[in-house]
């Protein structure tokens, strides 16, 4: 999953499975706060334990 943060306003894309998803939040962003350049770009890998010792 990833979603992109504004590190300016805190906001985020909300997470997605596509990348690009994140990207176009992103410029979205930019567009509507013009002085906001800096982003955040977080990962959420799913992680399953199928073992149990
Ligand atoms: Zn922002």
């Amino acid at each position: 999953m990833y979603a992109m943060e504004c590190v300016v306003c805190g906001e985020s894309s909300g997470s997605s499975e596509d990348f690009a998803d994140g990207q176009s939040w992103v410029f979205r962003h930019c567009g509507r706060n013009p002085s906001h350049h800096t982003f955040r770009e977080i990962i959420t890998r799913p992680w399953r334990t199928w073992r149990h010792a």
